[in-house]
């Protein structure tokens, strides 16, 4: 038994481990079993009942898309970390965002966001497909854009790409009772856990952090038990759930969650230093840095600035260049991997996102989002450093022909 109360990082090595020691197993057993024995017809088809309304029968798998053990291990570790009473496990972020929308559709036809948000979110949002009907709103505009049909609140803290902090209490107030989901994919639980401040559900794109070494596609939600049994309905009924080999990836990766989060955290506040200090970069988004906190939340809402930032180098070009001339870094979307990543959200992760609300949140043509990795801080620098010094030249060339041609 895990002593109650106990801190993050013994959660993050112990949680969801409670019953290794009565099964006489010390690493996290794979039960890749598609179909169970059914031992008593009458008592399969109740569970098989139960579960398909959302309930869970651990006793009675009956099929793996209903329930299995080795994601359900998962499940209770995230719950314990987030402060959770449930978490549920889907196989990717953006079905885990799927089944959120589908469960709060139950109660109303219409959804408030707050943009920025993950380009793919945005992307399902804007498509109508799931047949909500959405409002974009400031953070400071909820209030007004709710309707007697509003079902759910959608934000996403610190945004991506541009990392721009919601005062997570601020919304759940504004919401006035209609449920708030937030993606806290770039908070990790070692930095913010959103249901303590009045969140409903908090989703995490656990291909991230979580995952945290780029192997893994996968999402999940820590919320109450109430909207858990409807997320797992959902998941029974579409199919949504998580693969037992994902799910004992991301349950080995908890225990040096807490670790990673922090040692990236310390490489990031030392290039985001470096990066404001640097000519060719107009302006760098990190909120460690002053003024890109005007909230204050560093330190009350989040226990740091994490390891994500975004940085402006005012043209396409220069961007591109930076992208093609990282050495250590690898050029590629996604986050929060023990290796640092960088990529052009305008081209990429936000690529489908309203060109209007992309200018609006910041995603111009020369902005790129660098997720800082465990390496070296002076590595990542020196990495950084030299591409940015390839694409200043290429840009002075460029200029220079520009002019031996002009008239
Ligand atoms: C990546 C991401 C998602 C989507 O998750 P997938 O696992 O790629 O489906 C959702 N929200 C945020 C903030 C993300 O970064």
């Amino acid at each position: 038994m895990i002593p109650t109360q106990s801190a993050l990082e013994t959660l993050a090595v112990h949680a969801g481990r409670e019953e290794l020691m009565a099964l006489g197993v010390h690493a996290l057993p794979i039960d890749l079993s598609s179909t169970y024995p059914i031992r008593d017809l009458q008592e399969g088809g109740e569970a098989l009942e139960r579960m398909a309304l959302g309930g869970e029968d651990k006793s009675n798998p009956i099929y793996a898309r209903l329930y299995n053990p080795t994601v359900g291990r998962f499940e209770e570790a995230l719950a314990q970390l987030e402060g959770a009473e449930a978490g549920v496990a889907f196989a990717s972020g953006m079905a885990a965002l799927t089944a959120c929308l589908l469960a709060a559709k139950q109660k109303g036809n219409h959804v408030v966001a707050v943009r920025p948000l993950y380009g793919g979110s945005d992307h399902l949002l804007a498509s109508g497909l799931l047949g909500l009907e959405v409002t974009w709103a400031e953070a400071d505009g909820i209030r007004e854009a709710l309707r007697s049909d509003t079902c759910l609140v959608i934000v996403e803290s610190p945004a991506n790409p541009t990392l721009q902090l919601v005062d997570l209490e601020a919304v759940v107030i504004q919401a006035c009772g209609v449920p708030v989901l937030v993606d806290s994919t770039f908070a990790t639980p070692v930095l913010q856990n959103p249901l303590k401040l009045g969140a409903a559900m908090v989703l995490h794109s656990a291909t991230k952090f979580l995952g945290g070494h780029g192997d893994v596609i996968a999402g999940a939600v820590a919320t109450s038990q109430a909207w858990a049994t409807e997320l797992r309905k959902i998941r029974v009924i579409t199919g949504s759930i998580l693969h037992p080999l994902a799910a004992y990836l991301l349950h080995r990766g908890l225990p040096t969650l807490p670790l990673r989060v922090r040692a990236a955290q310390e490489g990031a506040k030392f290039v985001a230093a470096r990066l404001v200090a640097h000519p060719a970069v107009k302006a760098v988004h990190y909120p460690g840095l002053p003024g890109e906190d005007p909230a204050g939340l560093i330190g009350t809402q989040m226990k740091g600035p994490g390891s994500l930032m975004a940085f402006d180098l005012g043209t396409f070009e220069m961007a591109q260049e930076v992208m093609a001339n990282v050495k250590l870094m690898t050029p590629a979307v996604s986050l929060g991997s023990v290796d640092s990543l960088i990529q052009h959200p305008a081209a990429l992760t936000h690529r489908v996102v309203d060109a209007a609300a992309k200018t609006k949140s910041g995603i111009s043509a020369g902005l790129l989002r660098l997720s800082v990795g465990i390496e070296a801080p002076e590595d990542i620098w020196a990495d950084l450093e030299q591409a940015l010094a390839k694409a200043s030249v290429a840009a002075m060339q460029k200029a220079a022909v520009l002019e031996t041609v002009a008239p």
